[in-house]
């Protein structure tokens, strides 16, 4: 997904962008209107759309389990996010 091809009514430069207010948006740290914009994007953006699902997934499971979660699991996750932040377009 580029800047070029989007349709949605929505400010984000691009995927990037939204990635990162998804992460402050799990933690409840963006204000209302910013977490309109996001999830605006995310229902008009399949690929943001899955990333928000295994984020909300790790998220339930940190709560659920504490600090019985593999912190290996957790460390990839942020790698693949740091990764998917670094290249949008890398699967
Ligand atoms: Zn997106």
């Amino acid at each position: 997904m580029t800047a070029d091809d989007r349709d949605w009514a929505d400010d984000y430069r691009d995927c990037a962008e939204a990635l990162r207010d998804l992460q402050f948006h799990l933690d409840a740290e963006l204000s209302p209107d910013e977490a309109a914009r996001l999830v605006a994007h995310i229902e008009a953006c399949p690929p943001c759309a899955v990333e928000e699902d295994d984020f909300r997934r790790l998220k339930e499971a940190i709560r659920r389990h504490g600090s019985a979660v593999d912190q290996t699991v957790v460390a990839r996750l942020r790698a693949r996010c740091d990764d998917l932040l670094a290249d949008p377009t890398a699967d």
